[in-house]
């Protein structure tokens, strides 16, 4: 079956079931209940692309060793034994270590959120404790050593969150590198869960997100198309600024006064690191690009106990994918036009 559109737009408005028979009647009842099978059936199968990444298939990439790299560069940097909990301490002798690599090029790599991390929450006004975007120490790692650029990177014993507190000492190393006259670019590298849609009846989730604010300089604006566009040919979905409907447990959120609950991954509040770099860029009159990427869980080194853990063939194939949609896009935005 497929929806039409005056009943997606129903389940869209009215979550409960007595509401949706409340439009059309009791008879409607066993439709209603086919309807939300559907969508379950639906959320299965797109859990099941997200992992296949249905756009490419491996034997198409070049054979490499960069999954074992990404592997090694995960233990050596942010979780020893590849686990979920040693992502709290990672490789850290004192409370919020960084590594700081200076390349010579023109590009800043920051995974603030490579290892876990504590968080203000603003409503509560607590301290609580977030889970790492697994896998991102690797990706930043290996494209440093690959492409010359920088990387800032914590690695363990993190007690606050460098991509919402206003102070924070990544955004002290990234001040020096953005004053520099060779910086040319910010990218912030992120995680997001897989099978993310912005509606509730697409057949594929997104696997990039790609957040630039909201007044983003022409640069910025470019370079978040160029990107698109080489996602798009590596088979990978990607969004600028992209909304999607938010989830708990596998159920889509609705807002109170009964729409679906969508927000976007645009890296625009003010305690980002990408607004950050674009905020101090403006500051010292200089143009640069800054960029948030956020990555599916299918296309990062994901833990070995993790809840989710797709299967050694298709982290494979995630993370190699990954690695060549940035390594590509890098060496496309050095590139003078
Ligand atoms: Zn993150």
């Amino acid at each position: 079956m497929s929806l039409s559109v005056e009943e997606e737009a129903a389940l869209a408005i009215q979550p409960e079931r007595d509401a949706y028979i409340a439009i059309y009647g009791e008879s409607a009842v066993a439709e209603y209940d086919e309807v939300l099978d559907y969508l379950r059936d639906l959320e299965q199968e797109r859990q099941e692309k997200a992992i296949q990444l249905p756009g490419y298939s491996l034997p198409q990439l070049p054979d490499t060793d960069v999954y074992e790299r990404l592997l090694d560069a995960e233990r050596n940097l942010a979780s020893p034994r590849l686990l979920v909990e040693d992502y709290t301490a990672g490789v850290a002798t004192y409370d919020d270590e960084l590594l700081v690599i200076e390349g010579l090029a023109q590009v800043l790599f920051t995974t603030e959120h490579a290892t876990g991390h504590m968080r203000l929450d603003a409503h509560s006004g607590l301290l609580i404790s977030k889970e790492a975007d697994y896998g991102t120490a690797a990706i930043g790692k290996i494209l440093q050593q690959d492409t010359g650029q920088s990387l800032i990177t914590p690695v363990g014993r993190q007690t606050s969150d460098a991509n919402s507190a206003s102070e924070h000492p990544i955004k002290d190393v990234m001040k020096t590198f953005i004053a520099r006259d060779t910086a040319k670019m910010h990218i912030s590298l992120h995680g997001a869960k897989r099978g993310r849609v912005a509606n509730l009846t697409d057949d594929r989730g997104f696997d990039v997100f790609i957040g630039v604010g909201d007044n983003p300089t022409e640069e910025t604006k470019d370079a978040a198309d160029k990107l698109a566009k080489i996602a798009k040919n590596y088979g990978l979905i990607g969004g600028i600024n992209q909304f999607f409907v938010t989830k708990e447990e596998g159920q889509p959120q609705y807002n109170e006064d009964g729409t679906l609950r969508r927000i976007s991954f645009s890296a625009a509040n003010p305690g980002t690191t990408r607004s950050f770099a674009q905020t101090e860029a403006e500051r010292l009159g200089k143009p640069l690009i800054t960029i948030q990427v956020e990555l599916s869980d299918a296309l990062r080194i994901l833990p070995v106990d993790y809840d989710f853990h797709p299967g050694i063939d298709s982290q494979r194939r995630g993370t190699n994918l990954a690695y060549f949609f940035l390594q590509e896009s890098i060496s496309a935005l050095n590139q003078k036009k």
